[in-house]
């Protein structure tokens, strides 16, 4: 049975714990509001489940993913924010303030929201990508490539994402393979040109990927020529699963427009919904950056359009 917290709605509830959802929390606390973020059930988000970022200004030496969110969370909670270790399950913003209930049975009203919940990449589904995720395998080439550096990898998916990871891992790797199960490729003509024309990348066509092969580390893929019906082992070092994104707007659909890919649409230039006082962050509105400076940079947004629609309401 759900039971209200308070009658007292908090400006700000935030949904998410990730880059976007913390810079959001620290921006809207400093700006003199009260805050409540909700964790969700992987605190701190896809950034945790990474090894090393080194592309986050501020940060010379490289600091491992999960101790950037730490940090991001100790400022959030230095100025005031109060951290709910909860998962958001339902939200009601067809009344005003909004109404957010979490798995504990509490539902708070809010006077605005930012929902910073996320993207998630899907994953093949194979035992060995789970075990070897972060000792070779990987859903990020911007993230992880440069680890590969001079090394054999393969990314696997034939849309767009995975095009430009093959491309950016090319400029880094000694060879790259492209390996997209079907007949052709999904991405957009000119990327495929673009892929065709980098003398390191092998697309493979009809291909499947079977198993990864490594105990501590990649060390290669048994992979499947449908046509052919043949199963081969390829020698590599890197794995790069590029099969698209899933972003977290689950619980929003009834209430929100997203765009053709599911991802929440806001009006350009700002981070707002088609619901005046909610607005969205972070990778939850974006399928093409997704990195988290991006995702902070919108959270930051997020807060100062929350701050003026409040100010709007007096
Ligand atoms: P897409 O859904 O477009 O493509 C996914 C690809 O992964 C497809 O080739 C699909 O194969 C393949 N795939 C799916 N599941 C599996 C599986 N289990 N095993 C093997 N292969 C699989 O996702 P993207 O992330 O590439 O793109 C999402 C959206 O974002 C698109 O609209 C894209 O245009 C856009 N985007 C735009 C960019 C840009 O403009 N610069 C950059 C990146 C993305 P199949 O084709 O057989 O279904």
């Amino acid at each position: 049975m759900s039971h209200t917290s308070s009658s007292v709605p908090v400006s700000v509830a935030i949904i998410g714990s990730g880059p976007a959802g913390y810079t959001a929390a620290i921006y809207a606390t400093r700006a003199g509001l009260d805050v409540i973020l909700y964790e969700g059930a992987q605190p701190g988000g896809q950034l945790t489940t990474t090894t090393d970022v080194e592309n986050y200004p501020g940060y010379p030496e490289g600091v491992l993913g999960s101790q950037m969110m730490a940090d991001f969370r100790r400022q959030a909670v230095r100025f005031g924010t109060t951290i709910q270790n909860a998962t958001v399950v339902a939200v009601n913003f067809s009344v005003y303030p909004f109404q957010i209930t979490t798995d504990t049975g509490v539902t708070t009203q809010a006077k605005t929201v930012i929902i910073a919940t996320g993207a998630s990449a899907k994953w093949l589904g194979l035992a060995s990508e789970k075990r070897l995720y972060g000792r070779g395998v990987s859903a990020c080439a911007t993230c992880d490539g440069f680890f590969f550096r001079g090394q054999e990898v393969a990314v696997v998916g034939g849309g767009d994402t995975a095009a430009e990871e093959a491309q950016h891992l090319a400029k880094l790797c000694k060879k790259v393979y492209l390996l997209v199960r079907g007949e052709k490729m999904r991405a957009c003509h000119r990327m495929q040109q673009r892929i065709l024309h980098t003398p390191n990348i092998s697309v493979f066509f009809n291909t499947e990927v079977e198993e990864i092969l490594g105990e501590e580390a990649v060390v290669g893929v048994r992979l499947l020529d449908k046509k052919a019906h043949k199963n081969y082992e390829l020698p590599l070092q890197g794995f790069f699963v590029a099969i698209g994104h899933q972003p977290n707007t689950g619980l929003f659909t009834p209430y929100l427009k997203l765009d053709a890919t599911g991802y929440i649409e806001t009006i350009p230039g700002s981070t707002k919904t088609n619901i005046p006082g909610v607005f969205a962050a972070g990778d939850v509105q974006d399928s093409i950056y997704r990195q988290a400076i991006t995702a902070a940079g919108t959270g930051c947004m997020a807060a100062l359009d929350a701050e003026k629609f409040l100010a709007e309401q007096v």
